[in-house]
């Protein structure tokens, strides 16, 4: 007789196998004890210490060695100015505007990072379906996925630029929020939404029980059904210190006047 399949073996689903990234060059850094460190520079440009004590070993202060730094840039994908790749953002961006309902430049540059590494265009297609803005985006660099949904390229001055449809004008603030990042910032989001029963994705904020739309048409209208205020692009990186987070119902600032 068979046995039924326990649950864990119905949970355990088969993860598709993990690239492993090549060890470019290790470098030794010496610790304030006079320890030293193998620093371990991967081919992408990520570094790895291998420290203890720290609960993210990715984040120690061995990384930030001058050295490790730049055997990490040299590796990775180069970050530009913003003024360059914003300049080039706007002219891909223009060029599927007449085809779009619309159209914005998302992730570090609209943060507006001083340092910018690739480019990221949202857009609500127009006259011309997804496939043909995706298809006409494709003919100005070189592709270099092929996704049916999503264009990305890597344009002749080298710089990767990638372009996300949004099918829906409903959830047009949930997948700015999306695409503007950072990605703690969205983690922080996200985790603020799942305690409440909900889900946030570029697809909106959704109840995870009814799968109903709750909101998704700003990014006001995302962040105050989380009672949170709107918070300026530029700030998100910052999001921690900003403490905007904490606004809301849980924190009231003090009167004035009353001790600190
Ligand atoms: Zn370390």
């Amino acid at each position: 007789m068979k046995r039924p399949p326990s649950s864990y073996s119905l949970k355990r689903r088969k993860q598709p196998k993990r690239k492993r990234l090549r060890v470019a060059e290790t470098i030794p850094v010496v610790g304030t004890a006079g320890n030293v460190y193998e620093v371990v520079v991967l081919e992408n440009g990520k570094v790895r210490c291998p420290c203890k004590g720290f609960r993210y070993r990715s984040e120690c202060r061995h990384l930030l060695d001058p050295e490790v730094r730049d055997a990490s840039s040299s590796r990775g994908p180069t970050k530009r100015p913003y003024g360059e790749v914003a300049a080039l953002a706007t002219w891909l961006a223009g060029a599927i505007l007449p085809c779009c309902r619309k159209v914005k430049i998302m992730g570090s540059l609209r943060r507006q990072r001083p340092m910018v590494k690739d480019i990221d265009i949202v857009f609500v297609p127009g006259v011309a379906s997804t496939q043909q803005v995706v298809n006409l985006f494709r003919t100005f660099g070189r592709p270099v996925h092929h996704g049916d949904s999503m264009g990305a390229i890597v344009t002749p001055a080298g710089i990767a630029a990638q372009l996300w449809p949004v099918e829906a004008e409903e959830v047009w603030g949930a997948a700015q929020l999306h695409f503007t990042g950072p990605r703690d910032y969205n983690i922080s989001l996200r985790i603020r939404a799942n305690r409440r029963g909900w889900k946030l994705s570029q697809h909106g904020l959704v109840e995870r029980a009814s799968e109903r739309l709750i909101a998704g048409k700003t990014e006001e209208e995302v962040l105050a059904a989380l009672d949170l205020p709107w918070l300026p692009p530029t700030l998100r990186d910052d999001h921690r210190r900003a403490k905007v987070l904490r606004v809301g119902r849980r924190t009231r600032l003090r009167p004035p006047g009353k001790g600190f």
